[in-house]
């Protein structure tokens, strides 16, 4: 074991089991370990670096700001999170944004939104928010309360209450809920993630949000892992023809820093006052200017060439010996094998591929820009280990 691990398994807490890799550079959709491996990434840290590593042109809008002006607090105007708003806005027709600092974050702020608009609107009596089972919304006790998990409330309890859970895709569980409760919210993954990548069926979604507008419901897309272009389409809720009330967001987003945000929707775009809601780095200069390149960057060509690349790996793995199948959307796909998928993580590892998991299956997340030749090294990489 090297020096950096021996001493990760010291001094860092036990939170994360690791693959036994120290991962030292990168450039784009290529990485190399501290033995000079090198690696096609196939997870982009979870969905974050979306243009790989070290894109140039979020290189140097960071560079830049960070030589500018690295950090004002929220008690001044500046402008890199100004223009990722208005940027943010134009695309999604959202109202307003708060800026945090991760997807919990970002959720616990729709949340309170949430909690809010309906406190003001029917009462306080009415706040309870249903979520799905499998989904997973963050590692906050809120967040955790939301997320519909079990193994992840386990020894965390008492989680914060208010939350009600219902099966993924059953339309007549919620609407029976909203007979029963009194709901403010409901906060949905289009595509679910860690719970296994599976997209929610659109008849479902759509129902969701006709039963959401004729109660007065808010809808809430947790976009954390499935959006900024990863689902084929901007936000993945747009691939189902529906407008959320609110969307959060965070990973891609922020294209390999810290960054969250909360898109609030006309009902919601004033519900907050000042004092309301906070956060000392939320909005961050650096982060929001590199948002800024990334999200402009998310056009129709590179969305085209994301759903192009996705038909690709599901036609390349759909019968290939030892898949079950392929889940989820654009370039977020799960992979079932016939192994189990920690043996095939690990082949392709030794192989020089790095890909995920989530719950059984291989989850894929690689870079939207991900050259072709090396998307196609990397899949017979994957085809080879699932024999
Ligand atoms: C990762 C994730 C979160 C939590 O994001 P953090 O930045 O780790 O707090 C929330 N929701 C979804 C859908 C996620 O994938």
């Amino acid at each position: 074991m090297s020096q950096i691990m021996q001493d990760d398994k010291t001094y860092i807490a036990n939170t994360y089991a690791r693959f036994p890799v120290v991962l030292k550079s990168g450039k784009g959709s290529l990485c190399t370990d501290e033995n000079g491996k090198e690696y096609i990434d196939l997870g982009t840290g979870i969905a974050v670096n979306i243009f790989g590593f070290a894109d140039p042109g979020w290189t140097a809008a960071v560079t830049a700001q960070l030589q500018t002006l690295q950090h004002a607090s929220n008690l001044y105007y500046t402008a890199p999170d100004t223009a990722l708003a208005k940027l943010l806005c134009g695309k999604t027709g959202m109202k307003k944004v708060f800026f945090s600092n991760s997807g919990a974050e970002a959720n616990e702020c729709a949340i309170k939104a949430a909690r809010k608009y309906a406190a003001t609107k029917k009462g306080a009596d009415t706040y309870k928010i249903v979520t799905l089972e499998n989904s997973f919304h963050g590692r906050t006790l809120t967040t955790l309360a939301a997320t519909g998990q079990e193994v992840f409330h386990k020894d965390f309890t008492p989680l914060t209450p208010g939350f009600l859970c219902t099966p993924a895709n059953d339309l007549e569980a919620v609407k029976e809920l909203t007979q029963t409760e009194k709901i403010a919210a409901v906060m949905i993954e289009c595509v679910q993630g860690e719970g296994g990548v599976t997209a929610l069926e659109p008849t479902f979604v759509k129902g969701l949000a006709k039963l959401c507008a004729d109660e007065d419901i808010l809808l809430i897309c947790d976009e954390v892992q499935c959006g900024n272009g990863r689902s084929g389409a901007l936000y993945a809720y747009m691939n189902y023809e529906i407008t959320p009330d609110i969307v959060s967001t965070a990973k891609g987003l922020g294209g390999g820093l810290p960054l969250g945000a909360t898109l609030l929707g006309e009902k919601v775009k004033d519900v907050f006052v000042s004092g309301d809601h906070g956060s000392t780095f939320g909005g961050n200069p650096v982060c929001c200017a590199g948002a800024v390149e990334i999200l402009s960057r998310i056009d129709d060509a590179l969305l085209g060439e994301v759903r192009e690349k996705s038909r690709h790996i599901i036609s390349e793995l759909t019968g290939a010996e030892g898949v079950k199948g392929v889940t989820g959307m654009g370039l977020m796909l799960g992979v079932e094998t016939e192994k189990p998928a920690s043996e095939v993580i690990a082949a392709c590892m030794e192989r020089g591929v790095l890909v995920l998991k989530a719950k059984n299956k291989v989850r894929l997340l690689p870079a939207l820009n991900i050259p072709p030749e090396l998307l196609q090294k990397a899949i017979n990489v994957l085809k080879e280990a699932c024999k």
